[in-house]
């Protein structure tokens, strides 16, 4: 598995409309748009930094992964996204190092992505995502 960049810093929140002006007005970030991502009950807002991105996400349902995440630890960062050359080597090379996987197939997130998630019990307690984007 090569890692090609981080690609994204996922950070769970309450409300965008409430979350953006710190990002936008006071950090200078401009959005690059905003999508609902069916599958993780989600709706994401994109801040282009550098050659990375900040991944707003706020549940749009109570039940959904952000949800339960901000019950348990509040607002903050939940993940943190690398890119990888070819998911389902990722994958792979992930459950052969012994690492315990959210995702044994990749799916999609946001942006047409192909995603895969390393479990926290696996990865000292930090969200691991693994990306493919072409
Ligand atoms: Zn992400």
């Amino acid at each position: 598995m090569k890692i090609l960049k981080l690609d994204h810093i996922g950070i769970a929140v309450k409300d965008l409309d409430e979350a953006l002006p710190f990002w936008r007005d006071v950090m200078g970030l401009e959005p690059a748009g905003t999508e609902i991502v069916e599958e993780q009950k989600v709706k994401v807002a994109f801040l282009p930094v550098g050659d990375t991105e900040i991944e707003l996400l706020e549940s749009t349902d109570d039940s959904g992964p952000i949800a339960r995440f901000i019950e348990k630890n509040g607002e903050g960062v939940q993940h943190l996204a690398f890119r990888v050359d070819d998911i389902e080597e990722g994958i792979a090379y992930m459950k052969a190092q012994g690492m315990r996987m959210i995702d044994e197939k990749p799916r999609y997130g946001a942006g047409g992505a192909k995603i895969a998630f390393v479990h926290p019990k696996s990865s000292k307690g930090v969200l691991v995502e693994i990306s493919e984007r072409k």
